[in-house]
């Protein structure tokens, strides 16, 4: 008998790549918006992540009529009073790319100094059955610091500015200049995924 497929409630290329990626080992079908006749956009109105991943989780569910899973995420700036949090994807408005955003961000903290410009990723996931029920949910963190310009080409969003704690710093080591391997061992995503990971197959059943 084959297990059904797992939907996964985003529609950003890159962050679905770092799911599926992380997901990848437990060998189960994944499913993505595009494979549905009917488009996916929910509204992502809550004022936390856990309610933003509920509502993209239940949309998706409902929509496809399966288990769907969804993540909201984003990096709370300590010096900002916790921002960009839920708003990390629209941060400076309507017309930047990540790029912007970022370039954005470190504008935003240009007179604020080394030891001030701590922050976290957030990564809260939920995963709803077909009839938008919710079956889990978990959220996760990473701490690190933020540097003053870019370094590295890999990864998505905010990752070319932000060091994990584990690197005390170092400019060289960016979630955008680690290896996919590290970035996911260390990542909100890869810790609330994994801390999901037993208890997903039992839900698809
Ligand atoms: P969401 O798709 O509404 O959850 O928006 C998440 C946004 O937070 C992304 O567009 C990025 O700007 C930021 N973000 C979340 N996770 C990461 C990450 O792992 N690296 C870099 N930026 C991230």
């Amino acid at each position: 008998m084959t297990t059904p497929a797992l939907w996964i409630a985003s529609n950003n290329p890159k962050k679905r790549a770092e799911l599926e990626r992380i997901l990848a080992p437990l060998g189960i079908t994944l499913r993505t918006p595009d494979q549905l006749k009917a488009p996916f956009d929910p509204v992502e109105d809550q004022p936390d992540f856990a309610g933003n991943a509920r509502i993209k989780a239940s949309t998706l569910a409902k929509l496809a009529g399966g288990v769907a899973l969804g993540d909201d995420s984003g990096l709370c700036v300590d010096a900002l009073g916790g921002r960009p949090g839920v708003l990390s994807a629209r941060y400076g408005g309507p017309g930047l790319d990540d790029r912007g955003r970022m370039l954005r961000l470190l504008d935003s903290l240009r007179n604020v100094p080394g030891p001030a410009r701590t922050a976290h990723f957030t990564c809260s996931i939920c995963v709803c059955g077909p009839g938008g029920r919710v079956l889990a949910a978990i959220e996760e963190r990473c701490e690190g610091t933020l540097l003053t310009a870019p370094a590295g080409e890999g990864g998505f969003g905010y990752d070319p500015i932000f060091v994990p704690r584990e690197f005390g710093g170092d400019p060289t080591r960016t979630f955008g200049a680690l290896d996919a391997a590290t970035k996911d061992r260390l990542s909100h995503r890869g810790k609330a995924l994994r801390a999901l990971a037993s208890r997903l197959p039992a839900l698809l059943r």
